[in-house]
């Protein structure tokens, strides 16, 4: 049996940006934490995405607490500049990152929580579940009906183009992933884009931003929509179930560039007939490769406590971050937690700032009892 080898007030596990910034805000109490990450290197996350990934955010509105991301505010920075950014984030804050960490289980045991991590055995009395909302590849189940001549990606194996055989390519998903992804390929040969289209964000490609968005390091636009449009607005819970129901809206894209690009959109794929997929109008599309950016499933499988209740899907039941069955359990950055921005760079520090309050409200209520 394994022993206890560490006790620490609050074990955060994931040093994604959520992570960080989570740690940023636990630094500023008198209070015991670390970071477990099972990445080699901080901002991995970022890294392995797909070699041309720039933010659909521009750098002004891409910082995390207390750092400004390095950049003109109306820069669009590279994955691998954001991945560099959260790595000295984490080095100026000191933050107490332990890498090459990856947690398997977590459980309840009396009043405190037990981790275990490869040989270590971990003690915590709050846990913040900060490990990303995209964990596993979704994809269709009709998908391994596909002939075997053709060639399938996930969005996140994608790389580059020439991972792909020539020939023509079906792009899944019509998101921002697809829709980008879908651009790059069209430049040498013929895509097909299959989705609904969920109309677009307006476009911020241009030098020429609307200034108001950054006034006062970007306070006003975190008012609006981390403020603004949380799950206890009326707006905010509109557009919370309108992206559940029919798709995020494309973000500095839109659905001209994809025309300029000459990809052809089409409807749903509906299932595969004799090796190649059919679509919603009943079409049947002959292509060498078929990218599926159909987004990814949650996977918290790995923890076994009795307060937490799941969805349909999987996903955990949490009023803002907060597990309320589950006193000390917390969850960071996922879609819509608190806000329509919950899942993105300047939305998680207004959120890692709410559950560092409600862990410091815990901690001094059991100090007075
Ligand atoms: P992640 O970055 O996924 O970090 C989670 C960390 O947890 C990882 O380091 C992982 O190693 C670790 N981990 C996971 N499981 C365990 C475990 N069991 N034990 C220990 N460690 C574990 N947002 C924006 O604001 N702007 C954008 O332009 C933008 N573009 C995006 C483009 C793509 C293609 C995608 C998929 C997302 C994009 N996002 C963007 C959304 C979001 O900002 C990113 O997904 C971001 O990486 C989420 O940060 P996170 O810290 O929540 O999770």
């Amino acid at each position: 049996t394994k022993r206890i080898t560490q006790h620490v007030e609050t074990v955060v596990i994931g040093g994604g940006q959520a992570g960080l910034a989570m740690g940023y805000y636990l630094a500023q109490h008198d209070h015991s934490f670390v970071i477990l990450d099972a990445g080699s290197r901080v901002g991995n996350a970022w890294r392995n995405r797909w070699d041309s990934l720039r933010l659909f955010i521009p750098a002004g509105l891409s910082s995390l607490p207390g750092m400004p991301f390095p950049a003109a505010n109306t820069y669009f920075p590279t994955k691998d500049e954001m991945a560099d950014y959260l790595e000295a984030y984490s080095d100026q804050f000191d933050l107490p990152v332990q890498l090459d960490t990856t947690v398997e289980s977590l459980i309840r045991n009396g009043d405190r929580y037990v981790l275990d991590a490869g040989t270590q055995r971990i003690a915590a009395d709050h846990v913040v579940v900060a490990t990303g909302p995209y964990h596993h590849p979704n994809v269709p189940r009709f998908a391994p009906g596909l002939a075997p001549s053709i060639t399938q990606l996930h969005s996140s194996e994608y790389q580059s183009p020439d991972q792909l055989p020539k020939g023509d390519v079906l792009v899944v998903g019509a998101g921002n992933s697809g829709a980008e992804i879908a651009i790059e390929l069209a430049a040498d040969r013929c895509v097909w884009l299959s989705g609904q289209n969920t109309g677009h964000l307006p476009q911020w490609d241009s030098d020429d931003l609307p200034r108001w968005l950054f006034w006062f390091d970007g306070c006003l636009f975190e008012w609006l929509f981390s403020d603004l449009l949380t799950v206890d607005t009326w707006v905010g819970r509109k557009l919370k179930a309108r992206g559940k129901d029919g798709g995020d809206p494309l973000i500095r894209l839109t659905p001209e560039d994809l025309q300029q690009a000459g990809v052809k959109r089409v409807p749903r794929v509906k299932g595969v007939v004799d090796g190649t997929p059919r679509l919603n109008n009943g079409r049947r599309l002959d292509v060498a490769a078929v990218i599926w950016a159909t987004g990814f499933r949650q996977d918290f499988s790995w923890i076994e406590v009795p307060g937490l209740s799941r969805d349909d899907d999987g996903s955990p039941i949490h009023d803002r971050g907060v597990v309320e069955d589950e006193p000390g359990l917390y969850f960071l950055g996922l879609p819509f937690q608190r806000s329509l921005l919950s899942a993105t760079l300047v939305g998680v520090g207004a959120d890692a700032r709410y559950l560092a309050t409600q862990i410091q409200t815990r901690t001094d209520a059991d100090e007075t009892d």
